[in-house]
C-alpha cells in the first residue's frame, strides 16, 4: 500500500473557536476509514478542508505527496477527491442520467455528448441504478437517491471519496445495500473516508477508525480496539 492522503497539523479556527486542532493522519491507498466523534467534534470541518470548501487556518494536506491545502474545490476534485453533495446539487426535474452527466463536468476528465451519456450509464450501472436512468431524479426512493448521489460522486473518477453521513436515515434493509455499495467501491480500489454515526456500518466497513473530540484526534487504530478505547467511550458519553 502507499500513502494517498496526509494531513499534518491541520487546524481550523472560526473566530475564537478552534474547530479542528492540529489533526494529523494519513490514508493508505485502498483503505476504508471511519472518521468518528461526537457532534461538534470537527469531523465535517476536516472533510470541508480536504475537499477545499474551507481553507485551513494552519497545517498541511497532501494528496499523492502534493500539497492541496487551500486549493479551490474544483481543482481538488480534478485531482481525484470526490464528496457526496459536492459542487452541484441534484436537480429533481432532470433525469437520473442527466444528473450524473452534470456531475461529470467536475471530474478529472471532461466528457461531452455520447461519451458523457455512456459514462453516466456505466456509473449508474455500478450503483445498481441503470434501470432508473431515464426517470426524473425527484421520483427516486430514498435509497435510490443515495445511489444516485454515489453515481454522481463516481462521475469524478475519484481516488478518494469522502462520505459525510451517507448512510444516515436508511432502514436496516437499505443499510445492508448501502454497506454493500461502499464495499464495491473498496473492491474498485477507491479509498474512502467516511464520517458516520451508524456503528454497525463502521464495524462492517472500516478496518480502521479515527476518533475526534473537541477538535482533536483522540484515537486512530483498528476499529474494534478503537471503539473500546476508554477515552473514546468517555468522549461519546459526553464526559
Ligand atoms: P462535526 O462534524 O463533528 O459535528 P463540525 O465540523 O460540524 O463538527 O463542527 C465543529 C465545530 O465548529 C462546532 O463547534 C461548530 O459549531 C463549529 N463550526 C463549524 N462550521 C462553522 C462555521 N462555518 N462557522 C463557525 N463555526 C463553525
Amino acid at each position: 500500500m502507499s500513502e494517498l492522503l496526509a494531513l499534518d497539523g491541520l487546524t481550523k479556527r472560526f473566530g475564537g473557536l478552534t474547530a479542528v486542532n492540529a489533526v494529523s493522519f494519513s490514508l493508505e491507498r485502498g483503505e476504508v476509514v471511519g472518521l468518528l466523534g461526537p457532534n461538534g467534534s470537527g469531523k465535517t470541518t476536516v472533510l470541508n478542508m480536504i475537499s477545499g470548501f474551507l481553507p485551513p487556518t494552519g497545517g498541511r494536506i497532501a494528496l499523492n505527496g502534493e500539497a492541496i491545502s487551500g486549493l479551490r474545490p474544483n481543482r481538488i476534485a480534478r485531482k481525484g477527491v470526490a464528496r457526496t453533495f459536492q459542487l452541484v446539487r441534484a436537480l429533481p426535474s432532470l433525469t437520473v442520467a442527466e444528473n450524473v452527466v452534470t456531475a461529470l463536468a467536475f471530474g478529472r476528465r471532461t466528457l461531452w455528448g455520447k461519451a458523457a451519456h455512456e459514462a453516466a450509464h456505466a456509473h449508474l450501472a455500478a450503483v445498481g441504478l441503470a434501470g432508473r436512468a431515464d426517470q426524473p431524479a425527484g421520483a427516486l426512493t430514498y435509497i435510490d437517491q443515495k445511489r444516485m448521489e454515489l453515481a454522481r460522486a463516481l462521475a469524478a473518477e475519484p481516488e478518494l471519496l469522502l462520505l459525510d453521513e451517507w448512510l444516515a436515515g436508511l432502514n436496516p434493509t437499505e443499510l445492508r445495500i448501502g454497506i454493500d455499495l461502499i464495499l464495491s467501491l473498496k473492491e474498485r480500489g477507491i479509498t474512502v473516508l467516511l464520517v458516520e454515526h451508524v456503528m454497525d456500518a463502521i464495524r462492517a466497513l472500516c478496518g480502521r477508525a479515527i476518533v475526534m473530540n473537541a477538535g482533536r484526534k483522540i484515537a486512530d487504530g483498528p476499529t474494534a480496539e478503537t471503539l473500546r478505547d476508554p477515552e473514546v467511550v468517555r468522549a461519546y458519553l459526553g464526559d
